[in-house]
């Protein structure tokens, strides 16, 4: 199930910065993607170990359709956004 717009809700955003060309579509969409030193995106205040590394950070707000939004944007589907639920 997806949560509407103001409903919090659990998910898990996966940056792939292998995949990322640094078009910047993510950061108009959702903030907490920014431009890294290295000119691809970083997701805000999460560890970035190099240019290939894949950034996953965990949210718990109603953030997700800003999240979904952003990977819809990048064109080459380097975000991918996920609910997490209770099994
Ligand atoms: S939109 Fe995609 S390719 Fe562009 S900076 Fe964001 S993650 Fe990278």
């Amino acid at each position: 199930m997806t949560g509407s717009p103001t409903e919090a809700s659990t998910y898990r955003v996966s940056l792939d910065r292998e995949a990322c060309e640094g078009i910047f579509a993510c950061l108009v969409r959702d903030d907490r993607f920014e431009e890294g030193r290295d000119g691809l995106a970083v997701l805000a205040g999460e560890e970035v170990t190099g240019p290939e590394a894949e950034i996953t950070a965990t949210f718990e707000d109603s953030q997700y359709e800003r999240a979904k939004q952003a990977a819809r944007a990048c064109p080459v589907d380097a975000i991918e956004v996920a609910e997490v639920t209770d099994e």
